[in-house]
């Protein structure tokens, strides 16, 4: 009878829309009490626009946008595609750029018609040593205040301009998030986003200001999975991207979006198959149904 049930719980998931890794899932995901929540792509949409573009004085609107269009090309990022999105609308067509490469969490950089471009958060630019200036400083401050996410450009040694995404939160996830606490969870936000856009999404959505971990680097957020284990915790994760994939692995059980990568989707035990965060709270009920029949 036990692998009967088993194997009636996990058609169950197929039909409320959850693909389960195998039978044995069910045991981790019952006794589940923690869920740390991906923001960018999972709570949210992950499908950012652009706001605002601040050159820097004597620097060109339009000049920004199209060098960081043509380098953010080559990124799969929500706030590359953000930005490449804007650049079209605008009429910016594509070109080649030499020597890209992504720095995990942090931006782009790249050859564009021979000048050295980088994009992404001020730490990248500061790398580079390029200095924001108070004007570029302050627009940056300011986009941090809405909650959005703000990426310095800079180009030829010298910072050109603030381009700032916005991105909106999931209409189910309030909803997704009380049912996790109606469970007895306790939902945990997670992004390598900085910590007022992380703060926002979290008032939003019914998380507590005390647990959200912001400015995460990729490597890091298996850490923070890690430390909640070290304290007694049994942890869920959720998430969609390349850059969750250790943190999923790690988790007691991994929960991946449906919409989000394949690297996300392999390194988890249950797949949400439409991306609705509604699903994980279904999961956990489905999970603890199926085992006390078996008991
Ligand atoms: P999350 O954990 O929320 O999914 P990421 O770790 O993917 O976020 O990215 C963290 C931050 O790094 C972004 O909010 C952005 O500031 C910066 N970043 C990452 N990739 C890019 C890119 N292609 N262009 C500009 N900025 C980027
Ligand atoms: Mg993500």
């Amino acid at each position: 009878a036990t692998p009967t049930a088993l194997m009636v719980g996990t058609g169950r998931g197929a039909q409320l829309g959850i693909l389960i890794k195998g039978p044995e899932v069910l045991e981790s995901t019952r006794r589940v009490d923690t869920v740390v929540l991906d923001k960018t792509g999972t709570v949210t949409t992950g499908r950012m626009s652009l706001r605002e573009v601040v050159p820097t004085p004597g620097e060109d609107a339009d000049e920004v946008l199209r060098i960081a269009t043509l380098l953010e090309d080559g990124s799969d990022h929500p706030v590359a595609r953000a930005i490449v999105a804007a650049g079209r609308d605008a009429g910016i067509a594509a070109a080649p750029v030499e020597d890209f490469a992504s720095v995990d969490g942090l931006g782009v950089q790249g050859v564009v018609e021979g000048r050295a471009v980088v994009v992404g958060r001020p730490r990248l630019l500061a790398d580079w040593s390029l200095d924001l200036g108070p004007e570029l400083e302050e627009a940056l401050r300011g986009a941090l205040a809405t909650g959005a996410t703000p990426v310095a450009i800079g180009w030829d040694g010298r910072a050109r301009g603030v381009l700032t995404v916005a991105d909106t939160v999931k209409p189910t996830s309030a909803q997704a998030i009380s049912r996790l606490r109606e469970l007895g969870l306790t939902p945990w936000l997670l992004t390598g986003d900085n910590a007022e856009a992380a703060r926002a999404v979290a008032a939003e959505v019914g998380i507590d200001a005390d647990h959200v971990v912001a400015d995460v680097l990729p490597a890091d957020k298996v850490d923070v999975v890690r430390r909640l284990q070290d304290e007694g915790a049994v942890v869920a994760m959720v998430g969609d991207g390349v850059n969750d994939a250790a943190a999923l692995a790690t988790a007691d059980l991994g929960l991946a979006m449906g919409t989000g990568t394949d690297v996300a989707i392999e390194a988890s035990d249950l797949t949400l198959v439409r991306g609705d965060l509604r699903v994980a709270p279904d999961a956990i009920r489905l999970a603890r149904r199926t085992l006390s029949t078996i008991k």
